[in-house]
């Protein structure tokens, strides 16, 4: 906190004829000035930090695996699981032809089947057999 009675100080030192002495408390002040400045910008990107982990904490969600990101009317990914969970980055995953690949860790995924896609069993043909 910077005590704003020392810009009295000042002004009384330089009234009484010690400009020596006004000085001296001059650099003392711009010193925690420029100290407090630094410490304000630190917080800054504090609170900014903190609100990036807020909104990512209510927006991304993680699905078959993939992180997803909704924002305003638009659903962004998939993202590297990889990557979120180990350096908290969102890499957003490249697809390839038969697969999704991260460009920044190399992982390769399976495609993620659509949602309501048919797997296996189910699109088999049953075998009905002929009435006599
Ligand atoms: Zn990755």
């Amino acid at each position: 906190m910077l005590d704003y009675r020392r810009f009295k100080e000042i002004n009384d030192l330089f009234a009484a004829g010690q400009p020596e002495k006004a000085r001296h408390l001059l650099m003392e002040l711009q010193s925690r000035c420029i100290a407090l400045r630094d410490e304000m910008e630190r917080l800054k990107v504090q609170i900014r930090t903190l609100e990036d982990v807020l909104y990512l904490s209510k927006n991304l969600s993680r699905e078959n695996g993939f992180y997803w990101l909704q924002t305003p009317g638009v659903r962004q990914g998939p993202f590297c699981p990889q990557c979120y969970d180990t350096v908290g980055a969102l890499i957003r995953l490249e697809k390839t032809a038969c697969a999704l690949s991260c460009p920044y860790c190399g992982q390769r995924h399976a495609l993620p089947q659509p949602a309501g896609a048919h797997t296996g069993n189910d699109r088999m043909a049953r075998i009905i057999p002929f009435s006599r």
